[in-house]
Order: structure tokens, then C-alpha cells, then sequence
């Protein structure tokens, strides 16, 4: 029984939405990504929405926005995919790493000792799909003896007054915190729709405005729009209408803009989100944690209390007293069977070119702690009990045999 990692759920549904999309005359930016962006308004509940070609052109976009440049300092956990550390260093700016908490997201009380008049920003990640502890993050960077130490150099920085919180929500579409959604838990929110997440359109991204009354979002909004597309004052649709051919470059902008064959298929995919999506992927965490909490050796990933729901993206199972070694075998035990399973993440200490900048895994050792003996598990629409049941129990004959030559 081979079993995937997370395949994407490509039925006729999306084939016909993308076809009736390649059909109609216009395949790049117009009415569907417009009203895609809409749909995500609604869906979240934040102030205005733009999609890009990614999540990383999302999360770069913002950052050249808020006028991150050479000098600056920008803190991300150093648990996390590559993308939210290298777009600080697209910009010239210094990625800071601050160490994890045993829910793998950042530790908020890491942050107060890195902060520094060089800090312009702070990526939370919702690594797996859970919402970073933002209360107290918000908290942080209003506080009276932090705000006073923050240096603003251009019109941006100087209407928000403080350190950007700017969220990298790759994972958690649709996850809740105190009864809210991603979107609506910080000043900017940036989903990801690459093949691999819960909601994809191949590739893409969307950037969830949110900021404080001093901003006009629709303004902003505007402003993104034109600094998507080669700071062109008109996109190519409304250059189309009947005279509309006269347009000027206001800045030298980037290309970030979604394709209206990718936001086919995100309409699709955000219509059936909620009801259909989370419920098969809440099913699967849920059949995960009822089949392994009866061994010790399981931790099992919290993934609904009183405070949040996730949006279940990926299952982090842990295995109790293993090394890197043990999980190592476990995988590859795992493998001879055809299942697929996978590790999230490998701290960015340890990749060669955050460790040529001088990061070391010793001074996170609770990235390393929640890395040496964790295991994703595969949570995707199309995974059904009996390929759960039949993971399940090769996992954990897998981890029995292992322990006992311990
Ligand atoms: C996938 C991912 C991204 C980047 O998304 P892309 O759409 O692939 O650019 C950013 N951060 C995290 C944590 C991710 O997992």
C-alpha cells in the first residue's frame, strides 16, 4: 500500500474551473485573482487581501515595503522552511534567530533579548498550522520601553511607529486563535499556496492587510498592487479596456502577481475549505492521536484547546528518548513499506549557508530538542482510515522494534 506524503486534491471540480479559465480569453491577473482576493477577505475577516506568485513573494514584498534594506535586523525562529529566513537576506537585512517552544513555534520570551534599535520586523511562523502565541507578541512591541528604542527611517516605519509583525501563516489557513482566524491576528498575515499546503493553487500566496487605523489598507492595498506588477500605475486587464493603453512606471517593482489559471483553482479549493477540507484533515489528526496516545513513547502534537484550533497541516509526532539516529531509522523503516513521512523542519542552523553566516544549532537547543525526534505524519484530503490504520501500525512496530535494541 504506498501511501504519499501530500499529494494535491485535483478533481474535476478545479480541472473545469481551470479549463473555463483558459478558455475565456484572459489566463494572468484579472477577474478571477480579483475575486479570489475577495473571497479570502471574507473567509478571514482582515481588511484586504493581495495575491502573488508565492507566499515568499508575499513575505518579500512586505518586507521591501516596510523599506527593510542593509542594516536592519529581522527576527524569525530558526525553526522554519528556508523561504522566511532567505527573503530577510534577499533584502540585505540580517535574519536574527530566536529559539522555539516546546509547541514549535516561537518563543515569545526569547524575543525581549533580541530586540535592539535595529529591529524592524518579527515573522512569527504557525509552524503545522498552529497560531504562534500573538498576544503576547502584539504585547511585546507595544510595550512603552520597546517602542521608544524603535528607529523609524521613511513613511512606513514612521505611521506604524514600531516593530512590524508581519506572519508567515504558510501553515495555517483557517487555524483560530481566541475565536479569530488567521489574517485578522496581526498587523500583515502571508499564506502560502504551494502543491503542499491545505489550500493550493500550485503556486501562489496571498498577503492579508491588517494594519492599525494610521493605515488606509485600501490604500496600501493600491500601493502593493503596483509594487507587484513593475511599479506600473495599470495592470495588463485594465489596459486591455478601450483607450486604456497609457500607463507610467512609478518605482522599479517586482513581479509577484497570480495568474488567474492559479486563482481557479484557490476558488475552488476556498469554497470547500471549511466544511469539506479542515473536517477530512481535523478526522486524520484526530485518528493519529487516538490510535498513539496509548504509547508512552507518542508525544502527540496539541492541536485544539481552549485557546486555538489549528487548521491541521501537518501531524509533528514525536517519539519520546529518540536521537536523530533512532528517527532516522524510523523513516527509513518506514520507506521500505512505501509510506511516505517527512521531517518539519530541519533548523536553519544546521543548513550550510545559515551556518557560513555563523548561526549554530547550540545556541537553539530547543529547535534541536523538538527536531532530533520529530516525524510528520501524511494528512491530505484523499488519505482514507484504512491507509491510516495500515501507517499506524507499521509505525509503531517500527518504534517498538527500535526501542528495544535501545
Ligand atoms: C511553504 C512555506 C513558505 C513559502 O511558501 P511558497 O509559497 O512556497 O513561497 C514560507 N514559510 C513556510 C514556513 C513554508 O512552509
Amino acid at each position: 500500500m504506498r501511501i504519499p506524503f501530500s499529494p494535491p486534491r485535483m478533481d474535476e471540480k478545479i480541472i473545469n474551473e481551470v479549463v473555463d479559465t483558459l478558455k475565456s480569453g484572459w489566463i494572468t491577473t484579472g477577474p478571477k485573482t480579483k475575486l479570489f482576493e475577495k473571497k479570502i477577505t471574507d473567509f478571514c475577516g482582515h481588511k484586504a487581501s493581495l495575491c502573488t506568485s508565492s507566499g515568499s513573494a508575499g513575505l518579500e514584498l512586505m518586507l521591501r515595503w516596510f523599506g527593510v534594506k542593509e542594516g536592519d535586523e529581522v527576527i524569525i525562529p530558526a525553526y522554519t522552511y528556508a523561504a522566511t529566513a532567505n527573503v530577510v537576506v534577499h533584502c540585505g537585512a540580517k535574519p536574527v534567530m530566536a529559539d522555539i517552544d516546546d509547541s514549535f513555534n516561537i518563543n515569545p520570551q526569547e524575543l525581549s533579548k533580541l530586540i535592539n534599535p535595529k529591529t524592524k520586523v518579527i515573522i512569527p511562523v504557525d509552524i503545522a498550522g498552529k497560531p504562534c502565541n500573538y498576544d503576547e507578541i502584539n504585547k511585546l512591541v507595544r510595550k512603552k520601553e520597546i517602542q521608544t528604542h524603535f528607529v523609524a527611517e521613511n513613511k512606513n516605519q514612521e505611521k506604524l511607529n514600531r516593530i512590524l509583525i508581519l506572519s508567515d501563516a504558510a501553515h495555517s489557513l483557517g487555524a483560530k486563535y481566541k475565536q479569530k482566524r488567521t489574517g485578522t491576528l496581526t498587523d500583515i498575515t502571508v499564506f502560502s499556496f504551494h502543491a503542499v499546503k491545505n489550500l493550493t493553487t500550485a503556486e501562489g500566496g496571498a498577503i492579508c492587510l491588517n494594519l492599525p487605523d494610521t493605515f488606509d489598507n485600501e490604500e496600501v492595498y493600491k500601493e502593493l498592487n503596483i509594487k507587484s506588477l513593475h511599479g506600473q500605475t495599470k495592470d495588463a486587464f485594465s489596459k486591455t479596456k478601450a483607450g486604456n493603453w497609457q500607463y507610467d512606471i512609478i518605482e522599479a517593482g517586482y513581479k509577484y502577481n497570480m495568474t488567474d489559471i492559479a486563482a481557479s483553482m484557490g476558488l475552488v479549493e476556498l469554497d470547500r475549505y471549511e466544511n469539506d477540507m479542515l473536517i477530512k484533515r481535523k478526522h486524520i489528526f484526530h485518528r493519529y492521536a487516538e490510535k498513539l496516545k496509548n504509547h508512552k513513547w507518542a508525544i502527540i502534537p496539541e492541536y485544539k484547546n481552549e485557546i486555538f484550533e489549528s487548521s491541521y497541516h501537518v501531524f509533528t509526532l514525536r517519539i519520546k528518548d529518540f536521537e536523530e539516529e533512532e528517527r532516522n531509522i524510523l523513516i527509513q523503516k518506514m520507506q521500505e513499506k512505501e509510506i511516505s513521512v517527512n521531517v518539519h523542519f530541519i533548523p536553519l542552523p544546521l543548513m550550510s549557508f545559515y551556518a557560513s553566516l555563523g548561526f549554530r544549532i547550540e545556541d537553539y537547543p530547543n529547535a534541536y530538542a523538538m527536531f532530533k525526534n520529530e516525524i510528520s505524519l501524511p494528512v491530505y484530503y484523499d488519505l482514507n482510515d484504512k491507509q491510516i490504520d495500515f501507517l499506524l501500525t507499521h509505525l509503531i512496530d517500527s518504534v517498538e522494534e527500535i526501542l528495544e535494541k535501545c
